[in-house]
C-alpha cells in the first residue's frame, strides 16, 4: 500500500472457503518414476514434451472434476519444485554437484552450483501457463520456489553470500511473475519451506526478498510455508520437533507484514497449535486441511473440522482450503481421493460457516 491506497482484493481469492492445492500432484507412471521427489523422466525429446502436456491435461481435468476452485498444472512439467525453475536460468552449473546439508542439515543432497550471475534468458514457465490456461476457466495458480529456499538448495560458488544470492533470485522471480501474469495466471505462489527453519534470516532479509518477488505483480500472490512433503527425512525431523510445533508463532507475524496477498500453511494432522493463526493479520489464508504425510484419506467431516478450527481465528471471507503441501511423492489414487475429500469438506464448511 502506497500513500494510503487500498490494494484491491484479487478476484480469485474472493470466494470464501475456495479450494486449491499446494501445487503438485503425483505424476503418471508413464511420464516419470513414481513416488519420488526428484524422479527421472520415462521418455525424452518430442515424445516427452507431448507426454508432459497430456499429464497437465489430466492434472487439470482431475482437479476440475473434483471441483477444486483454483487449479494448478500439478507441476507435471518439472522434475522438482526448486530445480524445475532453476533449469531455465543462467549462472547455474547443473553438472557441478556439491553435497551439502539442506534445511539446517535435515538431510543431504547433491546440489547444482551457482557459478556466475543469475540470469533469465526468457520466461521459464510462461508457455506452460499459457497451455494450462487453455484447459480451464477456473482460477489458475502456478508455484515458484522462493529466494531463501532456492539458495538453501544450491551450492554457491559465486556470490558466496546467501542474502546477495537470494536478491539475485528475487529479481528473476519478479520478472517471471510478470510473464506468467501476462500468460493468464491468476495466482503465483512462492514456496518458502525454508522460512520455517531460518528465523534470523527471515527477519534480516527473508520478508524483504519475498516483497521484492511480488512487487508490482499483475496477479494475486501467495506464499507457502510448510513442514514439507511426507518424505522420510521430513517425518524424522517432525518427530524431533516435540509435541507443539511453534514455528508459525515466529513466521506468521512476519508474513502478515509482507505485501503478499495470501499465506498458505499446513494445519491438518500436524502439531501446529491452531491459535498461531491469530497472527495472520488481514491476509487471505489458505489452510492445509489435507495431510500429505499420511495415505489415509480424510473424511469430509475431518476437513470440515479443520476449517472450523481455522475459522475461530480467521474471518471466513479470507479463508481458503488447501493441502498441507505438495502431493508429488504420493500414490496417485490416494492423492485423487484426497482432492475429493477436500472439496466435500470445504462444501460443508461453506454451508456451515459462510
Ligand atoms: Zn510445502
Amino acid at each position: 500500500m502506497i500513500g494510503g491506497m487500498q490494494r484491491r482484493t484479487p478476484a480469485v481469492l474472493e470466494r470464501p472457503l475456495a479450494t486449491t492445492i499446494a501445487g503438485s500432484l503425483p505424476k503418471p507412471g508413464w511420464l516419470a518414476e513414481t513416488e519420488r521427489l526428484w524422479p527421472s523422466w520415462r521418455l525424452d525429446g518430442a515424445v516427452l514434451d507431448e507426454a508432459k502436456r497430456d499429464a497437465v491435461r489430466l492434472a487439470v481435468l482431475e482437479q476440475d472434476l473434483a471441483g477444486i476452485d483454483v487449479v494448478t498444472d500439478g507441476e507435471q512439467t518439472r522434475r522438482h519444485f526448486v530445480h524445475g525453475f532453476l533449469e531455465g536460468l543462467e549462472g547455474i552449473d547443473r553438472t557441478r554437484l556439491v553435497r551439502r546439508g539442506i534445511r539446517a542439515d535435515r538431510y543431504e543432497a547433491d546440489c547444482p552450483s551457482i557459478v556466475g550471475p543469475i540470469g533469465r534468458p526468457h520466461s521459464v514457465h510462461a508457455d506452460e501457463v499459457a497451455f494450462a490456461r487453455t484447459l480451464t476457466p477456473r482460477g489458475l495458480k502456478v508455484t515458484l520456489p522462493g529466494p531463501m529456499t532456492i539458495v538453501d538448495t544450491l551450492h554457491d560458488a559465486y556470490y558466496r553470500d546467501r542474502r546477495t544470492a537470494a536478491f539475485a533470485f528475487a529479481d528473476v522471480i519478479r520478472a517471471e511473475i510478470a510473464d506468467l501474469a501476462a500468460a493468464g495466471v491468476d495466482v503465483v505462489q512462492i514456496d518458502e519451506p525454508a522460512f520455517n527453519v531460518y528465523f534470523d534470516e527471515l527477519e534480516a532479509w527473508g520478508i524483504e526478498a519475498l516483497d521484492r518477488c511480488v512487487s508490482g505483480a499483475g496477479c494475486a500472490t501467495a506464499v507457502h510455508v510448510c513442514y514439507g512433503y511426507g518424505i522420510e527425512a521430513n517425518v524424522t525431523w517432525k518427530r524431533q520437533l516435540g509435541l507443539t510445533w511453534d514455528q508459525y508463532e515466529i513466521v506468521l507475524p512476519m508474513l502478515a507484514r509482507s505485501t503478499v496477498d495470501q499465506i498458505a500453511i499446513e494445519l491438518a494432522g500436524s502439531r501446529v497449535p491452531p491459535d498461531v493463526l491469530r497472527h495472520c493479520g488481514d491476509k487471505h489464508v489458505a489452510v492445509g486441511a489435507i495431510d500429505v504425510a499420511d495415505d489415509r484419506v480424510e473424511s469430509a467431516d475431518e476437513v470440515l473440522a479443520t476449517l472450523e478450527i481455522a475459522a475461530r481465528y480467521i474471518p471466513v471471507r479470507l479463508l481458503s482450503a488447501t493441502t498441507n503441501c505438495g502431493m508429488a511423492p504420493m500414490r496417485r489414487d490416494v492423492a485423487s481421493a484426497k482432492l475429493g475429500a477436500l472439496v466435500r469438506g470445504a462444501h460443508r464448511a461453506r454451508e456451515r460457516l459462510a
